[in-house]
């Protein structure tokens, strides 16, 4: 692979032949999470396909007339001419691959395929998931000296990396933005020497046996494994709900919230994430209206105040959504009155729901005794049923789910493994 520069560009890039270059920067965990991929498919793909790769901060200029507006970014071209959609932030190896296939034949993609050699790997501990829970975990078991390795399917971080404002972690005077405190945990747990297989794709878990496939092809073993997968939010399971999903409907304001500039929008909820997120969104938005199903919110009294005294927001208690459809470029959403059955329509530019969450459980549930809300149970050690297997933060049968507990959680699971294992 080449490191290139803007004035190579033309020639390296431009002048023909298949190539992929990828923008990356210094001090970037996502880059440095795609490295790794974007060099072993490089000698998997390297006779057919031309990898490149450029500083992004020394090549701004050429970086922002390609319209590169952060790192890594990937950029496939062919023949000169720029192909396929670009990748960046958590780029998954099987997103690259999808994009290199699509530019050759697909009896020469068989080939590759063949060539594919699967490798084992072999740990002492595995963490499913790099969350306040499992960050933690990993840095006390790597202070332990437990060889250990972190797997998530996702960037390290979990929830907190989109969660606009912390205020509630000890040790902070002032709030923290949510990717700051994951970062800062991310950056501590990876500096011990905690191995990071990030954005990845999990295909296959054996908690049994304690093994897990990454991206089709990578075995990794472990004496022990601790779950922390933490939890998804819920979705509505109404007419319209899935087609819109990411095209109007939203699930994270942090993510989306920006887009509402001036605009107007649904929210759907009463709990903390929905009244929080709500004066969120108002920062944006030029008028919000808040539907919940009961006549008053469940959110904590001084959320509630702030979203009372906000005067862009609005409350319609004791109503159900029941479908989202589209007017144009509008975002309609029927709403039915609890008392009257009458039907509303919000018209909206866009609808974000937070309706409470789930346990991200799916690839192992059946081996798990659970809580009667698919949650898994747990000794105080953080021990499940299964021997040798912990689990950890929220997706745990427990009362209060916040980052203080799951780091709580993760020290604990940690502490046991470690003596354990002593
Ligand atoms: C909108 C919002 C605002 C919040 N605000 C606050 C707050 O202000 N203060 C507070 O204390 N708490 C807050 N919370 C709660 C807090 O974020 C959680 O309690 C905490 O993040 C739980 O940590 P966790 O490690 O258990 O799980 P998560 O943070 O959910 O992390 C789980 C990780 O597991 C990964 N994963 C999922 N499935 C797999 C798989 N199959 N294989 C590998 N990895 C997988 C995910 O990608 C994720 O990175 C908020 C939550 C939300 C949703």
């Amino acid at each position: 692979m080449k490191e290139i520069t803007s004035s190579e560009f033309e020639s390296e890039v431009l002048a023909g032949g298949k190539v992929v270059l990828d923008f990356y920067s210094t001090e970037c965990p996502p880059c440095e999470a795609v490295a790794p991929k974007f060099e072993g498919l490089a000698k998997l793909y390297g006779n057919d396909i031309k990898f490149v790769k450029m500083f992004r901060q020394q090549n701004k200029p050429l970086a922002e007339q390609l319209g590169v507006k952060s790192s890594p970014t990937l950029l496939f071209f062919d023949n000169g001419v720029q192909v396929g959609n670009s990748l960046s932030g958590g780029i998954k190896r099987s997103d690259i691959i999808h994009q290199l296939d699509a530019m050759l034949p697909a009896e020469r993609v068989k080939e590759i395929n063949s060539q594919i050699k699967s490798s084992v790997s072999e740990f002492d501990v595995l963490i499913l998931g790099a969350g306040p829970g499992g960050l933690t975990a990993g840095l006390y078991l790597c202070q332990s000296k437990i060889n250990t390795v972190l797997i998530d399917i996702a960037l390290p971080g979990g929830h907190i990396s989109t969660t606009h404002e912390i205020s509630n972690y000890p040790g902070f005077i002032d709030p923290q933005p949510g990717y700051m405190l994951s970062h800062n945990m991310s950056e501590q747990t990876k500096l011990c020497g905690t191995v990071y297989k990030v954005a990845v794709d999990v295909t296959k878990i054996d908690l049994e046996n304690k093994e897990v496939v990454i991206d089709e092809f990578e075995t990794i073993k472990a004496k022990k494994i601790i779950i922390a997968t933490g939890t998804s939010p819920n979705l509505m399971g109404i007419p319209g709900e899935r087609e819109m999903k990411g095209k109007g409907i939203s699930y994270c304001a942090t993510c989306d919230a920006k887009y509402y500039g001036d605009k107007e929008v649904v929210v759907i909820g009463g709990g903390n994430s929905a009244v929080e997120e709500a004066d969120f969104i108002s920062k944006f938005a030029s008028k919000i209206t808040v539907v919940h199903q009961f006549d008053a919110f469940t959110a904590n009294k001084q959320a509630q105040e702030k979203l009372f005294a906000n005067p862009k927001i609005n409350t319609l208690f004791q109503h159900e959504p029941r479908s989202f459809s589209r007017q144009g470029d509008k975002l309609v959403t029927e709403v039915e009155s609890l008392k009257t059955k009458e039907i509303t329509k919000l018209v909206s530019d866009g609808v974000f729901i937070f309706i409470g969450m789930k346990p991200n459980i799916e690839m192992f549930r059946d081996k798990l005794t659970l809580d009667n809300w698919g949650y898994i149970k747990t000794d105080e050690d953080m021990r499940t049923n299964i021997p040798g297997i912990y689990a950890v933060g929220d997706v745990i049968s427990k009362k209060y789910r916040q980052i203080t507990t799951a780091v709580a959680d993760g020290t604990i699971a940690a502490i046991a493994i470690a003596k354990e294992m002593d």
